[in-house]
C-alpha cells in the first residue's frame, strides 16, 4: 500500500537575511505539513516570520537551509527554469490583491494567464473556464472586461482567488487573504475560501493572525513566536486547552462572541515588545515575556516534544516548553505557579 506525501512539506526550514552588520534570523528550524485536502492554519504576531515561511513554501524566498517538498518533490533548490512546471501545484494568494493584480489586464486575462502559461486552455476554452471560475468565486460574468481598479478589495481577492485556483493546484498558500479588507466583507471571502476548499479538496497553508478566521477555517494550528513554532495541535484541542504559555496568552487576547464569558476570561498581557529577531534571546526566546519562565528558560533552549495523542485527534500536537510535562500538563501562565490540568478528552496532545 502506498500512501501518499503531504503537499507541503517543511523540514528544519531556516530563513537569515543579512542586515547592516548582524543577520535576521526570521525562520530557524520550522518543521510542519500540509496533509491532503488540510487547512493548517499558521498564526503568530506581526514579525514571527510567519509570512516568510509562506514565501520559502512557494520559492518565492529563498530558504537559507532546510527542506521544501511539495507533493513529495524536493523543490528547495530547484531552478525557476525546473520549477515551472511544479508551479501549476501550488499558489500564493497574497494580503493585499491591489499589488498581485496588473492593473493593465483585464479581469478575464489575469484569471486566464496560468491558463495559458501552463498550457492548460487557450481562446474559446479558456474564456468558457475563466466565466466558470468568474462564478465560482461570487463574480458576474461582465467582471471579466473589468481592471482591478474597477473593483472593490473583495472583488479584487475574490479575482486572485479565481486566477490561482484557474490550474487546480493541490496547495494554496493564503497569506492574510482577508486583512486589507473591510471587517463587513472579511467574512464573505474566508466563507467563500472555505466553500472552494471544500468542494476542490486543495490543502492550505493559511497565515493570519486572526484568531477567530484560524478557528473556523483550519484543521490544526501551528504557533510561530520569533521564527519558531512553539506549539502545532488540532484547531479543537489547542482552543480548548492550549499547552505553551505563548498560546495561552495569544488566545487569552483573542474577543469570544459570548459578552458574559468575555468579561469573566482572564486576559494574559504580556510585558514588552516582541524582541528583535537581530538578537533573539537565548535559551527560550519566549524567556523575556513569559509569565512562567524559571532560571532554566534563560539558558537552555526548549526541544519539540510531541505529546500523547487525545483519543480520536488527528495530527501531531507538538510543544516547545520546559514546564510542559510528558503526560501534557502544562503551566498556567493566568495563575504562575499553577499547572494547567489536562482536561479529559481535549488533550494531553493530539496524536
Ligand atoms: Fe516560558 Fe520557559 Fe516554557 Fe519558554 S520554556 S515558554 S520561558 S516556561
Amino acid at each position: 500500500m502506498t500512501t501518499e506525501p503531504p503537499v507541503l512539506e517543511l523540514v528544519d526550514l531556516t530563513r537569515h537575511f543579512a542586515a547592516g552588520k548582524g543577520t535576521v534570523r526570521a525562520v530557524d528550524g520550522v518543521t510542519l505539513t500540509v496533509g491532503r485536502g488540510e487547512v493548517l492554519g499558521l498564526v503568530g504576531e506581526s514579525g514571527s516570520g510567519k509570512s516568510t515561511v509562506g514565501r520559502c513554501a512557494v520559492r518565492l524566498d529563498e530558504p537559507t537551509s532546510g527542506t521544501v517538498r511539495v507533493n513529495g518533490t524536493d523543490v528547495t533548490r530547484l531552478s525557476r527554469r525546473a520549477l515551472r512546471p511544479l508551479r501549476r501545484e501550488f499558489h500564493l494568494v497574497f494580503q493585499d490583491p491591489s499589488s498581485s493584480l496588473d492593473p493593465r489586464m483585464t479581469v478575464g486575462r489575469i484569471v486566464a494567464e496560468p491558463l495559458r502559461l501552463h498550457q492548460i486552455a487557450r481562446g474559446e476554452a479558456a474564456r468558457v473556464r475563466v466565466a466558470a471560475l468568474l462564478a465560482q468565486v461570487g463574480l458576474r460574468p461582465e467582471h471579466i472586461d473589468r481592471h482591478p481598479h474597477e473593483l472593490s478589495g473583495g472583488q479584487r481577492q475574490r479575482v486572485s482567488l479565481a486566477r490561482a485556483l484557474s490550474v487546480d493546484p493541490d496547495l494554496l498558500v493564503a497569506d492574510e487573504p482577508t486583512s486589507a479588507l473591510d471587517v463587513s466583507v472579511q467574512a464573505s471571502v474566508l466563507n467563500l475560501l472555505a466553500d472552494l476548499q471544500r468542494d476542490r479538496g486543495f490543502g492550505c497553508l493559511f497565515i493570519t493572525h486572526d484568531l477567530a478566521a484560524v478557528e473556523f477555517l483550519a484543521d490544526r494550528i501551528a504557533v510561530m513566536y520569533l521564527g519558531e513554532i512553539v506549539e502545532l495541535a488540532p484547531t479543537a484541542e489547542l482552543f480548548a486547552s492550549p499547552r505553551h504559555p505563548y498560546t495561552q496568552a495569544l488566545l487569552s487576547a483573542a474577543p469570544v462572541p459570548d459578552p458574559v464569558a468575555q468579561r469573566s476570561r482572564e486576559r494574559i498581557v504580556l510585558s514588552g515588545e516582541l524582541p528583535s529577531p537581530l538578537a533573539p534571546p537565548p535559551g527560550c526566546r519566549f524567556h523575556t515575556r513569559c509569565p512562567v519562565a524559571v532560571d532554566r528558560c534563560r539558558t537552555e533552549v526548549p526541544v519539540p516534544r510531541t505529546l500523547p495523542g487525545a483519543p480520536g485527534a488527528a495530527g501531531d500536537r507538538r510543544v516547545s516548553c520546559h514546564l510542559v510535562t510528558d503526560d501534557g500538563a502544562a503551566p498556567d501562565a493566568a495563575a504562575p505557579g499553577h499547572a494547567r490540568p489536562v482536561r479529559p478528552g481535549s488533550a494531553p496532545g493530539g496524536g
